[in-house]
């Protein structure tokens, strides 16, 4: 796969795929831009090359109709602000009067073309439609991560029709981490998983005990792991037809000597309300009609000792139901424990990348994904289609 600093840029008409997927309250306010921040690199890069760029991006699931507030509008203006310059908006992303605006741009210009989605062709990978935008530019640049494991018109079907196609620096840390963690890791290499539902990742967890030193289990997901366990979980989530699964993956653990953490405490409340009675409890004491929403103490302290020696560490899911307060602790003290870790340290998927940035320690994160879906498909040892449409333009 070639990257970005790898082609000629200057001069050329650069059409850059972007995730500029951010969530917009109902005034049209961008209320988290990390997603455009997360371009800037890339961007600035093509500018700093004399490039005329040209961003394309979709936003929410408009499904090929035009949807007001589903504009990508706003954020040009966020951008332009970015990148202390003018970023023009056009109203469509293809056409006769969007190729007229590109005709007309000059070096370092920048403009953001209206959501990919509007258009029925992006998400079905239609061929008409990546051509009317391969049409648009010399070189093509994928650096839209969190969308590299769906088929769509403007990260696979366009790489066909355009002679260079290359990946930009955010694409490119995403591959490179994700290789430093699983493909050739320093050990001792742990794994946290959290979350709902095992039934979201079980070909995480299958692929994880192929490779891990250390597996950490938290959230929801671990109450059907006890319960595998013939201990009782109350009312806590669990997943009944789960239970054999989770027992496979603790006798593949077993057999590979793989140490394999559960909580030993659970914090349990009548029901996942803030004003709810809580108390702690051992995992053996779960009462019948209350549910666990969070780890305990104490196992926080043995996550933490199992964390110690751990030379690269990747955790995907919140440890309990953090987004209310009193059931909150464990996940953030894991994030405390993470990141004041001397391991490489790669955090991915949406809930956890919160989690790392509402305790304020992203910056002591190695590497914080901006792929949910995308990371836990890398994860499975999935191939991501736009990665695979990036190699074979190689
Ligand atoms: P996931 O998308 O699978 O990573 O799941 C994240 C969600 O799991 C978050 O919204 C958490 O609130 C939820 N969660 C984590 N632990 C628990 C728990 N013990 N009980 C209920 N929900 C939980």
């Amino acid at each position: 796969m070639k990257y970005i600093n790898e082609v000629d840029l200057r001069g050329k008409r650069v059409l850059i795929r972007v995730d500029f997927n951010v969530p917009i309250d109902e005034y049209g306010n961008i209320t988290d831009d990390t997603r455009i921040r997360a371009h800037i690199p890339t961007i600035n890069y093509a500018l700093d090359e004399n490039a005329k760029v040209i961003l394309a991006s979709h936003m929410g699931r408009p499904k090929g109709q035009r949807v007001e507030g589903l504009s990508l509008k706003p954020v040009a203006k966020r951008l332009s602000r970015f990148l202390k310059k003018d970023v023009k908006f056009l109203t469509d992303c293809v056409g006769d009067e969007v190729e007229k605006e590109i005709a007309n741009m000059n070096e370092g210009d920048v403009v953001l073309l209206e959501n990919l989605r509007f258009h029925i062709g992006e998400e079905k990978n239609d061929r008409d439609f990546a051509q009317k935008l391969a049409r648009l530019c010399d070189v093509y640049i994928d650096d839209a991560f969190a969308v590299a494991h769906r088929k769509a018109a403007s990260n696979v079907a366009i790489t066909e029709f355009v002679k260079v196609c290359a990946a930009g620096f955010l694409m490119r840390n995403e591959i490179e981490y994700f290789k430093k963690a699983m493909e050739n890791p320093i050990r001792p290499l742990v794994a946290i998983v959290g979350g709902a539902k095992i039934s979201d990742k079980i070909g995480v967890l299958e692929k994880l005990i192929e490779k891990v030193d250390k597996l950490l289990i938290g959230g929801a997901m671990a109450f059907t792991f006890l319960k595998a366990m013939n201990l009782n979980v109350g009312k806590s989530l669990c997943e009944e037809n789960m239970v054999d699964v989770a027992k496979n993956i603790m006798l593949k653990a077993k057999e590979k000597d793989i140490k394999f953490y559960l909580p030993v405490d659970v914090v349990v409340a009548e029901r996942p309300a803030v004003d709810a009675e809580i108390k702690t409890c051992p995992v053996q004491e779960i009462p019948k009609d209350w549910m666990g929403l969070d780890i305990g103490p104490a196992t926080t302290m043995l996550f933490s000792e199992a964390l110690q020696n751990a030379k690269t560490i990747v955790w995907n899911g919140p440890m309990g139901m953090f987004e209310l307060d009193p059931f909150s602790r464990g996940t953030f003290a894991m994030v405390m424990h993470v990141a004041n870790s001397h391991a490489l340290t790669i955090v991915g998927g949406g809930d956890t990348d919160v989690a790392v940035h509402k305790a304020g320690e992203s910056h002591k994160i190695s590497y914080i994904s901006t792929g949910g879906g995308a990371f836990l498909e890398l994860l499975e040892g999935k191939k991501l289609p736009a990665i695979e449409a990036l190699e074979r333009c190689a």
